[in-house]
């Protein structure tokens, strides 16, 4: 029972050496990620500063999806599952970092980018990419059923190649 213990203080320091560690060898990336995750008040684990580095550890804005972000970092040491992958995108979007956009009912895309922005929707690559939002104009919305509000509007302009 007590060499059980042991172990797993030991274990215990071991990871937060690890993250230490890290932490005094961060690159502009990792420097990055973990401002993205303060930001979000999110603490910075092993898991998430990996997945963070691969969103916005280049400085540019990213759609994913749960599995297009589970096959890069699959390639990677710091490899995830896919239900990590799927949750942490989730805490993502709960702590205001990520947006959720769903382009069909059985696809999620999830965007790096807040502000309000249409997409355009490419079906035969099933890619998500920003539209110009200077270049929309919703002049009239139907009427809203009584007791209600909007919560968003969704621009999603699906496209496909001409024959
Ligand atoms: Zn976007």
């Amino acid at each position: 029972m007590h060499a059980f213990g042991l172990k797993n203080t030991f274990a215990a320091l071991y990871i937060e050496e690890g993250i230490k560690g890290e932490w005094h060898m961060l690159d502009h990336a990792g420097q990055r990620s973990t401002d993205w995750l303060a930001k979000g008040g999110l603490r910075p684990t092993r898991q998430r500063v990996a997945l963070a580095r691969l969103l916005v550890g280049d400085g540019e804005n990213r759609h994913v999806t749960a599995e297009s972000l589970f096959a890069a970092s699959s390639e990677t040491s710091e490899g995830v599952s896919l239900a990590t992958v799927y949750n942490t995108l989730r805490a993502f979007c709960d702590a205001g970092l990520m947006q959720e956009v769903v382009v069909d009912g059985s696809k999620s895309y999830f965007d790096t980018r807040m502000d309000d922005h249409p997409h355009f929707y490419w079906e035969d690559s099933a890619e998500l990419t920003d539209a110009r939002s200077d270049q929309l104009e919703i002049t009239r919305l139907p009427d809203l059923p009584p007791g209600t509000e909007i919560s968003k509007v969704d621009v999603v302009i699906r496209l496909r190649r001409r024959a």
